[in-house]
């Protein structure tokens, strides 16, 4: 067996596989600690399958109403022992991870009610949602106000504006664990409980709701077993294990679940109706196969910033920090070096390897963004993926990979790119 001559039918030059092995070797302590979180994790998921007597019986789908649709019942009680909630409403009618945090944020607010933020603005797409840009049929359309606190100048919580901030409207708390695209840090497991237990301290009956995006699986914890009245997220990320062709989920307390399930359907309708329509074997699957496609994500990401690390880049977080979720962003400085590492990531895919992926103008953003992306399912960001704004400071988001070994042949064929155009020197 020769990998070395593999990789050159990729184009990829002896030297890059060089280097590339000697950085996989001084990794190797790092992927054992990721291994055996994945094992963790693993096992909790079969756990809560054989907790809830997962049988084949659960793959058959429904159709019209999808009453008593035993399948998808199941599965929300898998996932509800998972995560540790006591209810969870997990669907393919939830088509997205902003729609799943709509309907959790819109079935739990009253008019008069105010969201609260203590760790800065939410994700892109939260800010129509929520009404922090003008939208049609936002919160701020029915009387629903929103507050921010930032973080402090060295990423730690403004407590003094978080206390100064609550008062008798505020209802929910939204926590975003993941920095998405921005600059701050990911938050830890560990440091949302203590954020919780502040917050409730001030004020015990505010629902504190985690938007846990690209966050699931990373560590032995979720932000429930820190006190998160209400865990969502998306199953074209890290839970669909990247098989769920479509979905989203919110776990957490009951009377939060059930209030969300009468926003997705309708008032008295709730849980009872919604088919599942055939997908629920893959989502099932899916989260099976979680934890260890979570690992293969992290490992490409902590191999790509040892990598660009070296070579001199900026890179977030660095090769050394833990990880509290799956990106990973490289600064190139400029357009070409984004547009030369997004080409290589696109070479790499399974699917779509042959198209070159170029900048152009998309809804929501003030400049051109190129996006990478070659994937069994469309948009499913838990695939290899990699995405940039073309702007300063010139940075690519790099997340995902099925397994650790084609998130490496993306990484290799990157850097072959780059060092082709004369931007790296290996
Ligand atoms: C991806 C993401 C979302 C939105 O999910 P979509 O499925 O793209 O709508 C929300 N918050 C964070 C932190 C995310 O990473």
């Amino acid at each position: 067996m020769n990998l070395t001559e593999c990789y050159k039918q990729f184009g990829i030059s002896e030297q890059i596989v060089q280097v590339a092995d000697e950085i996989e070797s001084s990794l190797e302590e790092r992927f054992r600690e990721l291994d055996r979180v994945a094992e963790y994790n693993q096992l909790k998921v079969i756990a809560a399958m054989q907790k809830a007597r997962v049988s084949d019986i659960h793959f058959a789908g429904t159709t019209g109403y999808g009453y008593n649709d035993l399948g998808r019942d199941t599965l929300e009680e898998v996932y509800a022992h998972a995560f540790h909630g006591e209810d969870a409403l997990v669907r393919p009618q939830l088509i997205s991870g902003t729609h799943a945090l709509t309907v959790a944020l819109s079935g739990n607010l009253r008019p008069g009610d105010e969201i609260l933020s203590p760790v800065g603005k939410p994700y892109d797409t939260l800010e129509e949602v929520i009404g922090i840009r003008e939208s049609t049929g936002s919160l701020k359309e029915f009387g629903i106000t929103y507050r921010q606190v930032d973080l402090l100048d060295n990423g730690e919580f403004d407590y003094e504006g978080i206390r100064n901030a609550v008062n008798e409207r505020t209802k929910l708390v939204e926590i975003q664990r993941s920095k998405g695209y921005a600059v701050r840090p990911t938050l830890s497991v560990e440091r949302i409980g203590r954020l919780i237990a502040f917050i409730k301290a001030l004020k015990p009956d505010v629902i504190c709701m985690v938007d846990n995006c690209y966050g699931e699986f990373v560590e032995t914890l979720e932000p429930t077993d820190v006190g998160a009245d209400m865990l969502v997220g998306s199953l074209i990320k890290n839970p669909g294990g990247g098989l769920a062709p479509i979905g989203g989920y919110i776990v957490g307390r009951r009377d939060c679940i059930e209030r969300a399930a009468c926003r997705l359907t309708a008032p008295g309708l709730g849980k009872e109706v919604g088919a599942s329509l055939g997908v629920s074997q893959a989502l099932y699957q899916g989260l099976f196969l979680a934890p260890t496609v979570v690992a293969s994500a992290l490992k490409g990401a902590v191999f790509a910033a040892n990598v660009y690390e070296r070579l001199g880049f900026s890179v977030v977080p660095n090769g050394q920090e833990s990880r509290h979720d799956i990106i990973q962003s490289i600064t190139f400085g400029t357009p070409k070096g984004v547009i030369k590492f997004c080409e290589g990531i696109q070479a790499a895919a399974p699917v779509d390897s042959f198209v070159t992926p170029e900048p152009w103008a998309m809804p929501g953003y003030d400049s051109d963004v190129i996006m990478a992306a070659g994937a069994f399912i469309q948009g499913a960001s838990i695939e290899l993926s990699a995405d940039a704004p073309i702007k300063p400071p010139y940075a690519v988001y790099f997340q995902g990979g099925l397994t650790w070994y084609h998130a490496k042949l993306g990484i290799l064929n990157s850097l072959q790119k780059l060092s082709e155009a004369g931007i790296v020197k290996v």
